[in-house]
């Protein structure tokens, strides 16, 4: 049966072996079972019931509502050799005839439909043997999920009607709720449930402030002497600079872009892999399709554009399943740059709104694990514990003096600074850019000497994150005050900021065992 399954694998999907928790459903599929199955995009569901339909007597129904999707899903099939068809309110009579032949005489694996449509295809159902059948995208069905579509809820028929029939639910997002809520409206409240999560608990998650990076990571590297890693950076000059730093520190390490030759490109990836080389230094080029278990580390010396790109890239460590760490820098500089990459883009609008999710994960205070995990809708009970916010919960302050200060000194600038010199206005630093600004002469200038210039920047960021102020990225990055940050300043709101921890307090996190 083993060997049966992977030949068909190969000859029909030109596969070599299983991926993760496809074996396992297809045989309890083969066996007869009932399944709840819940798998990230991509992890590949369809396998789960197409496969199994080629070795199943009879016909294969697949509920999907995506119709603009299941042309191409069939074609798909078709195009390996699989005698598969759809079924939908787009197709005329003559096609739709056409099909209730084919099912009549058994021609059929697999037939697509949707879930609008199968009230029509009963009749022609039941004269038919029906093998199997898999409800694809099954959140649809529950009023708790997101997407919820009226029409599966009248899918519970289907396994009173067809009970020889395993049936198998699949689906990207359901947590536990929805998951039961989904087996009773299918009337398999029974069914064994498989669920692949997106979560690699053994990466340790940390998000450091971007100063002094090369320092920061020359520390890091204490503990991960003679082990592999890698570290994105966004340019490739940055790649090629860091590269050189650590190497005449000692480190076997490489650079790797998009601007070196491919042969050298492929033997720096070797390298990696046969571990003769250490450390990569490597813009987003790198790490696509790479295989390699014993990745111990990812660093982000800068922000990636998106959350979807740091969970890839932090995913390329610890496949082996032993501890490991994703450490990533966050600098306000490398936001407005990403900012400005992102509104040169197509579809500025969506870039800016997940350029901006990933800055509240870099921000955030709250257990990173749950909020990535939050990202692609999985929702962990607990705190994950092993990330540098549940390592180090921050304290909080009453911040509400700092932050009208800050909010004071901003509106007496008219809204016309940016981050770095409405910093140096509270401290009342005397440079060129403030002389030049002419602000040196408002009331709250030096009005926070007492607070050290970085801890002010931290201050305001998460004062950014709160609301209180925001960036107006089209007017030269300056701040403005919102209507909540106005009511600090008039309506005795009051304002609590995380504690920012010392510089040597950081040193001696040994957040690395
Ligand atoms: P999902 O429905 O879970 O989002 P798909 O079923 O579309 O995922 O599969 C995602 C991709 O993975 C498809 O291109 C599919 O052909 C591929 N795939 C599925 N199973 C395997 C496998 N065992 N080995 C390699 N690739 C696979
Ligand atoms: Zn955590």
């Amino acid at each position: 049966m083993s060997t049966q399954k992977l030949e068909i694998l190969k000859k029909h999907f030109g596969y070599d072996s299983f991926r993760l928790l496809q074996e396992e459903i297809i045989d309890d599929v083969l066996a007869g079972k009932d399944l709840m199955v819940v798998m990230p995009t991509g992890g590949g569901k369809s396998m789960c019931f197409q496969l199994p339909s080629l070795m199943l007597d009879g016909v294969t129904l697949v509920i999907s509502p995506l119709i603009a999707l299941m042309k191409d899903q069939v074609d798909a099939l078709k195009a390996n050799g699989i005698a598969a068809a759809f079924f939908n309110s787009t197709q005329d009579a003559a096609q739709q005839e056409d099909l209730y032949r084919q099912l009549a005489a058994g021609a059929l694996q697999l037939i697509y439909v949707a879930p609008e449509s199968i009230s029509l295809l009963n009749n022609h159902l039941q004269q038919a043997t029906v093998s199997l059948i898999a409800i694809d995208e099954a959140h649809c069905i529950s009023t708790w999920g997101h997407d919820f579509r009226p029409a599966y809820t009248q899918l519970a028929y289907l396994k009173t009607s067809y009970p020889q029939a395993p049936l198998i639910a699949l689906t990207a997002t359901a947590d536990r709720a929805t998951r039961a809520d989904i087996k009773k409206q299918l009337a398999i409240a029974h069914a064994g449930e498989y669920v692949s999560s997106f979560d690699r608990p053994n990466i340790r998650l940390e998000v450091r402030p971007g100063n002094n990076r090369l320092t920061q990571i020359q520390r890091f590297l204490k503990n991960y002497q003679d082990q592999s890693g890698i570290i994105y950076c966004l340019s490739r000059k940055t790649c090629e600079s860091i590269a050189g730093k650590l190497s005449a520190s000692g480190y076997s390490v490489a650079a790797y872009h998009a601007g070196l030759e491919a042969s050298f490109r492929e033997s720096i990836q070797e390298q990696f892999i046969e571990d003769e080389i250490k450390i990569v230094v490597a813009t987003i080029a790198f790490g696509m399709g790479i295989d390699k278990s014993n990745v111990r580390f990812v660093i982000h010396y800068n922000m990636p554009k998106n959350i979807e790109g740091y969970y890839q890239e932090i995913g390329r460590a610890g496949r082996d399943g032993i501890d490991s760490h994703a450490l990533l820098f966050h600098s306000y500089a490398d936001v407005i740059q990403l900012r400005r990459f992102a509104d040169g883009s197509g579809n500025a609008q969506v870039q800016i709104a997940k350029l901006e999710r990933m800055k509240q994960f870099a921000e955030a205070l709250t257990c990173r694990r749950r909020m990535l995990l939050s990202y692609f809708n999985e929702y962990l009970e607990e705190d994950c514990g092993n990330c540098d916010v549940c390592l180090n919960k921050p304290d909080f302050f009453d911040a509400t003096t700092n932050a009208q200060k800050a909010l004071s000194a901003l509106l007496r600038t008219g809204e016309r600074v940016s981050l770095n010199l409405l910093i140096d206005l509270l401290r009342g630093a005397q440079n060129a850019t403030v002389m030049e600004s002419g602000f040196q002469g408002i009331k709250t200038y030096g009005a926070g000497g007492d607070t050290s210039w970085n801890d002010w920047q931290q201050y305001i960021i998460q004062m950014i994150n709160q609301g209180l102020m925001e960036i107006a990225f089209h007017e030269q990055n300056h701040l403005k005050v919102t209507a909540q940050g106005k009511e600090v300043l008039f309506d005795g709101r009051e304002v609590s900021l995380a504690v920012i921890p010392k510089a040597s307090d950081i040193a001696n996190k040994k957040i690395a065992q």
